[in-house]
């Protein structure tokens, strides 16, 4: 069983040092990152967001953590894929505010890194990010929110498609799917069309049907309202490029030493989509905390199990778009199993779903 250290946003009374900033502080130094990053070269991973996304970790904590890891004797740096053409300053990201270089860990044109051959399917290269693969250290900081293809995005989102190249993301891409469609007994009627909630299909210039599988929840609507039976449900569904992305995040964690890797996942504005839309839409529930782990799999586990669906603020979710009537919140959102992505993440080795609660007030 794993420590899960967890910082809540309940407060009893209207003083600084009831909040979240203080309380991200008091669990800094609970958890024995301090120790660990001394005299070392620490990769901050965060997702710098794009566009007028405001969702993404607020600055305020990520100088905190910036101080905390210069004190301890840590040198560091900010790193996200493809961060100067997104602009972070605009969202607040910049080296003067907090403390540090803001870098890209591909460098600016996505040529600086390292390839770990993969054999998974369509996943042949797990290329890690230079700047993440020369670190000895890496701080896994990461936002939970829901996401269309994995279900949820978080700590192993933010290594597998953020410390990889562009050809590792298509390829973990390219194992998406569900869907199969005969052209031979389409009669072009467009009825999967009308019958789709969520703008996941259309028809290419090429006349073929194509699927949109970050927005698909494989509800299925398109293939039941068929009237030639043309769409029918693939054996290889979404579980394939949870795999891939387990795999992935595997192979970048390899490249550390043991105890080299420290995971915080920041649970505040949980929107239902991901923080690259270059946008931010209500929250899907209220704010819930900060949670930190030395075991990846916990940490997961922990922040999916805290998204309750009795919590949903109906506003969080865009008007008229249907959900699953059971599961997960994220599942009845996206249609992709969150707890599928962590079964994955153990499988592999990455730590364990079992975890325990420490308390950081
Ligand atoms: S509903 Fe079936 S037949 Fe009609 S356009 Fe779609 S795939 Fe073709
Ligand atoms: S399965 Fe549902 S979400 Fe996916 S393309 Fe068909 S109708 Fe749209």
């Amino acid at each position: 069983m794993s420590e899960v250290y967890f910082s809540p946003m309940a407060f009893s009374r209207y003083e600084a040092s009831e909040t979240l900033p203080e309380k991200f502080s008091r669990m800094l130094a609970a958890c024995g990152l301090g120790k660990a990053v001394q005299g070392k070269k620490v990769a901050i991973k965060m997702h710098v967001g794009s566009g007028v996304s405001y969702s993404t970790i607020p600055p305020v904590f990520v100088r905190k953590l910036v101080q905390f890891v210069q004190e301890n004797g840590g040198e560091c740096f900010i790193t996200d894929h493809y961060v100067a053409r997104r602009n972070p300053h605009e969202r607040g990201y910049s080296e003067a505010g907090l403390g540090c270089p803001v870098l890209d860990d591909c460098a600016y044109f996505g040529k600086y890194f390292y390839t770990i051959e993969a054999n998974y399917k369509k996943l042949r290269h797990v290329d890690v990010a230079g700047l993440i693969y020369d670190a000895d250290f890496m701080i896994d900081f990461s936002h939970v929110k829901g996401h269309g293809a994995c279900g949820y995005g978080g700590a192993c989102k933010n290594i597998a498609m953020g410390c990889v190249t562009d050809r590792t993301r298509h390829e973990l891409h390219s194992l998406e799917g569900g869907l199969l469609w005969d052209a031979d007994k389409c009669v072009h009627c467009n009825k999967c069309l009308d019958a789709c909630n969520h703008f996941a299909n259309h028809f290419g210039g090429d006349g073929a049907y194509h699927v949109n599988y970050h927005n698909c929840t494989l509800c299925q609507h398109c293939v039941k309202v068929c009237p030639t039976d043309a769409i029918t449900l693939d054996s290889h569904d979404y579980t394939d490029f949870q795999t891939g992305m387990a795999l992935c995040t595997k192979a970048v964690c390899d490249t550390f030493a043991p105890k080299s890797i420290f995971y915080i996942n920041v649970l505040t504005q949980i929107t239902a989509l991901c923080d690259c839309w270059g946008m931010t839409t209500p929250a899907l529930v209220p704010d819930i905390g900060i949670m930190s782990s030395w075991d990846m799999v916990s940490v997961e586990q922990a922040s999916v199990d805290a998204v309750k669906l009795e919590n949903l603020i109906p506003e969080g979710i865009p008007q008229g778009m249907e959900l699953k009537q059971e599961g997960h919140l994220f599942y009845r959102l996206h249609g992709k199993d969150p707890y599928v992505q962590i079964e994955k993440l153990e499988e592999v080795g990455l730590g364990t779903k079992d975890y325990t609660l420490t308390i950081i007030k």
